[in-house]
């Protein structure tokens, strides 16, 4: 159990459920991803592996890349997880084992299934506008869903409203009571605020959702603890509302969902539940086996890094290993 965990939050009393009830905020580390960008990864963190089923949060930009590349990260495998694709500046073509090749961009999301297994790249095109900005976040499947088909879907209209003076796009999942169109298979949210005036503003929450906030551009409160690109604010669970005080313009990413219970094994791109999954699925990778292959990207496909020496361990969304 980590520190955060210990906190109190099922002995609130009722009605100050808005009121900071221990959100911690956590910062993110940098890390090189392809050859050309580099991201803040505020998921899995040794304090977080996990928000609801989201698994994985990368932040990169905004970049300029007008005399650059942009991103460029060649043909990769996925199982056991979707990709969940968010631009805020920019342009990348995902292509897939599926046969898709498909431009993404600002407003947009795409959502990559991989079930038992999918490879993909993902490469801004040669003329792409001058700064790139998003984010990618991975969503593990439960048990029920990870063994099957793989999917890819673009969801061009997204529900978008105004609350107060937020502008919400929801991504995924279900919010105010609207419905995003993308396919889950856990209890999830996903949605983009924009702070449209210098008021405080009111969100309602699902008190059985765990909740985390990130600034993508601009800067927020949220009671006294203050939120910039960069770090993740985990909100924890059992809150009705969250209050958010942010410059006007600033878009912040709202991750929640229903917390993940299945121990998980996360090694490269691949999100298993024993040691053994992730070696087959390793092998079958290097042997050219399972993924298929990538549709229009003739690049030579990223080769998968050496195991550890020690067996892959299991862990809870506490981030306790099991075995
Ligand atoms: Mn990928």
């Amino acid at each position: 159990m980590d520190r955060t965990e210990s906190l109190p939050a099922q002995t609130r009393p009722p009605g100050v459920a808005d009121v900071d009830p221990g959100s911690v905020l956590l910062p993110g580390n940098d890390v090189p991803l392809g050859r050309y960008t580099t991201v803040r990864r505020l998921l899995p963190q040794r304090r977080r592996r996990m928000v609801g089923a989201w698994c994985f949060v990368d932040h990169f930009g905004p970049d300029d890349v007008a005399e650059r590349p942009g991103m460029e990260v060649p043909p990769h495998p996925h199982t056991g997880l979707q990709t969940v694709t968010w631009l805020l500046d920019g342009e990348i073509v995902h292509r897939d084992s599926l046969g898709t090749v498909r431009p993404i961009r600002p407003g947009q999301l795409n959502v990559m299934t991989s079930g038992h297994g999918i490879a993909h790249s993902e490469r801004s095109p040669a003329a792409h506008p001058p700064v790139m900005h998003g984010v990618q976040l991975w969503v593990a499947l439960p048990d029920a869903a990870r063994a099957g088909a793989p999917d890819f879907a673009h969801h061009a209209d997204l529900p978008l409203w105004r609350d107060g003076d937020l502008d919400v796009t929801l991504l995924v999942g279900e919010l105010g009571g609207e419905r995003s169109p993308a396919v889950t298979h856990t209890p999830l949210v996903g949605a983009q605020l924009t702070a449209g005036g210098a008021a405080p503003a009111r969100l309602p929450l699902r008190r059985d959702f765990e909740y985390a906030l990130l600034a993508m551009s601009g800067s927020a409160r949220v009671g006294d603890v203050p939120l910039a690109p960069g770090a993740l604010l985990y909100l924890g669970s059992g809150r009705q509302s969250v209050t958010l005080d942010a410059a006007p313009g600033s878009r912040l990413l709202l991750l929640g969902g229903a917390p993940f219970e299945e121990p998980l094994v996360m090694w490269w791109n691949f999100v298993g539940r024993s040691h053994e999954e992730i070696v087959a699925a390793r092998e079958d990778w290097t042997a050219g086996r399972r993924f298929g292959t990538v549709a229009d990207d003739a690049a030579p496909p990223l080769p998968a890094p050496a195991l550890p020496t020690t067996r892959l361990k299991a862990r809870t969304r506490h981030g306790d290993i099991l075995r």
